[in-house]
């Protein structure tokens, strides 16, 4: 039998229409049966038939990728001039500068560089001009000689006062979280760039929610709360980082998944490193100036457990003695409260939540869920007569009502 080039085009494309790469495998093993069966296998050239197919392969992957295309992780590529800007708001009354609370790290007070270091880690090459650090153009960016991991970070910056450029390349400086998120510094008072870029974009990624700009040489404030990316043992991402703003006291950015390391043209890949890294802010070549730069390092989300596990005592009552507790109970101080019972449990109405008892002893209950306790008293018949509930260091009084 002849092998005929219009026998292979037929199964060629049929095989373009498989899609599942275990029927590829089928298919090209079928394939190359077809041509030893032909007798004329030799005249073809393997690797004539390997490059037809890797071809094929090239396309097929080409068009399945083109397919993703509608999939942007923003839905948005990087930098379109199209994306809708956002709405500008007026600041309110400035509140600069903000102080440092008592535990944070001030890493600029308008005295001294020696909390920043240049990219080589010598001395930082930007100056301090009337108590304000100011970018040198050119110089480099200047990093934190310590290192963070999750922080709030208070920032005050300002554009230059004499507008010079335009878009990126007017007043373009940039906050630098864990060495690999920007948030962008811009002069974005009436200066159009592409939403992603302008001040307190995360930058190439998300625009802020609104553009809250002050007008250049004023003062601005950048309030960032930053959660660092958290990796498994094998290295994968876990968790993305996550990244709050408010720029000028207005929330711009709520609780963010920057999609990588932020960059020009394209985002990065997360990868695993140092969990704590300086902080930086960009030389862009314009003449940014920086204030009252302070950090607070946050602890973990976990919440602290207490030493010993919560492990109540826990009684149980006979029916009895369960049923002669359900009832109202008159506060000394105005109001009722009541005991009522649901499934076998008693449960304890305050201000009409229901919350469960815990029955340490027939005279102490503890709730299940809150920090208080109930105390009983009875008289010689067991009757309850007085109820006392110990909550927040107070103690209030009840009696059995009628
Ligand atoms: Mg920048």
């Amino acid at each position: 039998m002849l092998y005929r080039w219009s026998n292979l085009r037929l199964s060629w494309d049929s095989f373009r229409a498989m899609r599942n790469r275990a029927i590829r495998a089928q298919a090209l093993h079928t394939g190359l049966n077809v041509i030893q069966r032909a007798g004329r296998v030799r005249s073809i050239s393997f690797h004539w038939f390997r490059t037809v197919l890797g071809l094929g392969l090239f396309a097929s992957t080409a068009i399945h990728s083109a397919s993703a295309f509608g999939q942007l992780p923003t839905g948005w590529k990087a930098h379109d001039w199209d994306r809708q800007r956002p709405e500008i708001v007026a600041p309110g009354a400035s509140n600069l500068p903000l102080l440092p609370p008592s535990d944070a790290v001030v890493l600029f007070d308008g005295k001294n560089l020696d909390e920043w270091r240049a990219s080589d880690g010598g001395p930082a090459k930007w100056v301090i001009k009337d108590q304000v650090m100011e970018s040198v153009p050119g110089s480099g960016y200047v990093f934190t000689a310590k290192s963070f991991g999750d922080v709030q970070l208070h920032v005050e910056w300002a554009a230059p006062e004499k507008v010079q450029g335009k878009s990126q390349g007017r007043g373009n400086s940039g906050v630098f979280l864990q060495g690999m998120i920007e948030v962008q510094v811009l002069d974005s008072f009436e200066n159009i760039t592409y939403a992603d870029g302008q001040a307190g974009s995360i930058y190439g990624q998300y625009p802020p929610m609104v553009n809250v700009s002050r007008k250049p040489g004023e003062w601005q404030s950048y309030d960032i709360v930053y959660r660092k990316p958290s990796f498994g043992e094998d290295g994968k991402l876990q968790q993305p980082a996550r990244i709050t703003v408010f720029h000028n006291g207005v929330l711009i950015q709520d609780n963010v998944r920057p999609l990588g390391p932020t960059s020009w043209l394209q985002h990065g890949n997360y990868s695993k490193g140092e969990d704590k890294r300086p902080l930086s802010f960009q030389d862009h070549g314009n003449p940014v100036r920086y204030r009252n730069v302070w950090v607070r390092e946050l602890p973990p989300e976990s919440i602290v457990q207490p030493e010993k596990p919560y492990d109540p005592v826990i009684v149980s009552l006979k029916p009895e003695q369960q049923s002669k507790l359900i009832g109202k109970y008159a506060r000394t101080d105005g109001g009722l409260w009541e005991i009522t019972e649901k499934s076998g449990k008693l449960y304890f109405s305050v201000f009409g939540t229901p919350l469960e008892m815990i029955p340490h002893s027939v005279d102490e209950f503890g709730l299940k869920y809150t920090a208080g306790k109930i105390e009983l008293k009875y008289d010689e018949a067991g009757n309850p007569t007085d109820l006392h509930f110990h909550m927040g260091g107070d103690i209030t009084k009840a009696t059995r009502a009628k």
